[in-house]
């Protein structure tokens, strides 16, 4: 039936440390986060009442928007299934990490519960109500340092599903290597600069060498079709790494390591409290990795709070880079703007 809706309200989960919801996306005014079940049991989901909320959910939806995805702009109109099944599938029910990252929500609002979810799984895989065709993500926390993490993977790969990782780097694993030679596993890692100073101030632990290497790692041996699948991301972080200098040794780096994927976003309390006020050298910023990107054939893609920080956009995409204009007219910008910076 064709109506707007989005693909995780229809066909996704996003499983919490205590909580089932649709998605993990958490956006402003309190939307997002669109919840299934409240409360889990180790192990054990109750699928059949997560469908029947679902159901009710996708049923609100084809009339009017549900609050929590009012605006959202995942939401498009399409001709969407009415089977129930589950396709894309959040990880996202841990917080352990071997990183303290200084804008880290995880470490700040996550419960340290130890819940187990592969049995709870597999059943729904037994049940049949699992499809390969959505994508299976892993947020966290660090997955490297999760105790079902690679059974977790084996058994989506055995599935025939795609598989997206996001991790530290500070660990390198043989399961996400092993994945990414086959095809089907993607790793997105944030170093957030190339910098080793501004890597450990960001980090709080200084990993930077330990990182990038891994980083290397994973990309070797790729031949070129999967090199995208090793994603470089770029957390803008105002006051910190948004500087000229910063980024230009951040693309030395992504091209002497031959990095085919890069993702940029807007550090999330920075774009959040500043919605409609971004500060247009963080605009400038994004275009200029954008066009760096475009140059060396690299893909290039925004997440979250970039795209948000996008949407509000009232400044004009920056076409002309030629250093010295771009320059002054970079810093003037950001002087301009100190006052939005986040105390972290
Ligand atoms: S908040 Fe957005 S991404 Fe999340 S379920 Fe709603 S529409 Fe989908
Ligand atoms: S890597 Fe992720 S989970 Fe770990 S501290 Fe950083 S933001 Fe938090």
């Amino acid at each position: 039936m064709k109506y707007k809706s989005c693909h995780l309200i229809e066909h996704g989960i996003s499983i919490n440390v205590d909580s089932i919801q649709a998605c993990c996306l958490s956006r402003e005014f309190n939307k997002g986060l669109l919840p299934i079940i409240n409360k889990y049991e180790n192990n054990k989901i109750n699928w059949d009442l997560l469908f029947s909320v679902k159901k009710e959910q996708r049923k609100f939806q084809r009339n009017k928007d549900l609050p929590a995805c009012e605006g959202c702009y995942n939401l498009r109109e399409e001709d969407w299934d009415e089977d129930d099944y589950i396709s894309f599938i959040n990880f996202d029910h841990w917080s352990q990490c071997n990183s303290n990252c200084i804008y880290c929500g995880v470490q700040k609002n996550k419960p340290k519960t130890k819940n187990n979810v592969l049995n709870a799984v597999k059943e729904l895989i037994k049940q049949g109500k699992f499809k390969n065709t959505g994508e299976i993500t892993f947020q966290g926390g660090e997955p490297t340092v999760l105790k079902e993490f690679e059974p977790l993977l084996k058994l989506f790969l055995k599935a025939g599903s795609n598989v997206r990782i996001h991790s530290s780097g500070i660990l390198f694993s043989r399961a996400i290597r092993d994945g990414l030679k086959q095809g089907n596993v993607s790793v997105v890692i944030s170093p957030d600069s190339a910098n080793k100073e501004t890597y450990t101030r960001i980090k709080r632990v200084d990993k930077s060498n330990k990182v990038w290497d891994n980083i290397k790692h994973y990309r070797k041996g790729l031949n070129p079709d999967l090199a995208p699948n090793v994603k470089v991301k770029y957390i803008i972080i105002p006051g910190i790494n948004d500087t000229l200098e910063e980024i230009n040794e951040f693309f030395n780096k992504i091209k002497s390591y031959d990095i085919k994927s890069i993702i940029v976003d807007v550090e999330y309390t920075y774009a959040n409290k500043n919605i409609n006020k971004i500060s247009p050298h963080v605009y400038m910023l994004m275009d200029y990795i954008e066009n760096f990107a475009k140059e060396n054939n690299i893909n290039y893609d925004l997440y979250d709070s970039a795209k948000y920080a996008d949407k509000s956009r009232n400044f004009a995409k920056t076409s002309d880079f030629s250093f010295d204009s771009f320059k002054t007219q970079f810093e003037k910008f950001r002087n301009e703007n100190l006052l939005l910076f986040v105390n972290y």
